[in-house]
């Protein structure tokens, strides 16, 4: 079912997405090789104690995980996509993380991931990270009322197609609300006037996920979490939490 939020609710659901996108900032702040991923799930903690928010990550246990989610941010690095654990992995310099982080303020959720490399980077990680942050901002463009979720989908999917990356079929975004995962489901290619009616009010994550090596594969780490790419390349994942209003696409996981 998909929940239309009031004007009031969006204004809580921008609380929770400024504390998500605190959070973030304080990540990547600390990112640095030699840190390791553990330390960094522990700022982003600190930033979500003092913000008085909750973590809807934290415990998360859906049917495919075999144990519940251990971190406050999934800390997806080099060939992992999405849903890394923040183990003791020290990074290293070269590295390319991708840090996904949700709050819970209020009752209502913010849910948003960054992209960054640490140290030096390498060349191709910055243009994968350059043409994934595109498809964000073509997905949030097509964000309007009178579009469809496929109108979004398909701006994702163009913008990966023209930069030759792959794109996970099976995972994209989601309604977000008082629930972290909300209907309806936004993938990230899709056929443009398809799919559920935006309007005012509605609330989704867009979150495309584009692999460098160019095929669709992935494969799920002994861990039962950590999604890696099949044919090893590196992978970005950037997402906000973007509600649709008369007034245009409104980020709501801004400082
Ligand atoms: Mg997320
Ligand atoms: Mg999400």
């Amino acid at each position: 079912m998909v929940e239309i939020k009031s004007d009031a609710a969006l204004e809580a659901m921008r609380e929770a997405g400024r504390v998500v996108a605190h959070a973030l900032a304080a990540v990547r702040e600390a990112a640095r090789p030699g840190v390791s991923l553990r330390e960094l799930d522990e700022v982003a903690r600190d930033v979500l104690d003092r913000a008085g928010a909750t973590s809807p990550f934290l415990g998360y246990h859906p049917s495919f995980a075999p144990t519940p989610f251990p971190g406050v941010i999934c800390a997806s690095v080099n060939d992992a996509l999405v849903h890394g654990i923040p183990t003791d992995y020290r990074l290293q310099d070269g590295d390319l993380l991708s840090v996904d982080c949700g709050a819970r303020l209020d009752g209502w959720t913010g849910d948003a991931a960054v992209s960054f490399t640490v140290g030096r980077a390498r060349p191709a990680d910055l243009t994968l990270i350059e043409a994934t942050q595109r498809a964000l901002d073509a997905g949030i463009a097509a964000a309007v009322p009178g579009n469809r979720v496929g109108d979004i989908s398909h701006a994702i999917g163009g913008v990966a197609r023209s930069a030759r990356c792959g794109l996970p079929v099976d995972f994209g975004g989601h309604g977000i609300g008082r629930q972290m995962h909300e209907d309806p489901h936004v993938p990230n290619r899709g056929r443009p006037g398809r799919g559920y009616p935006l309007r005012h009010g509605l609330v989704l994550a867009i979150e495309p996920m584009l692999l460098s090596g160019g095929g669709d594969g992935y494969w799920t780490a002994p861990d039962g979490w950590t999604l890696r790419t099949a044919d090893g390349s590196r992978a970005a994942h950037i997402e906000h939490t973007v509600a649709i209003t008369e007034a245009g696409p409104r980020v709501l996981t801004l400082p």
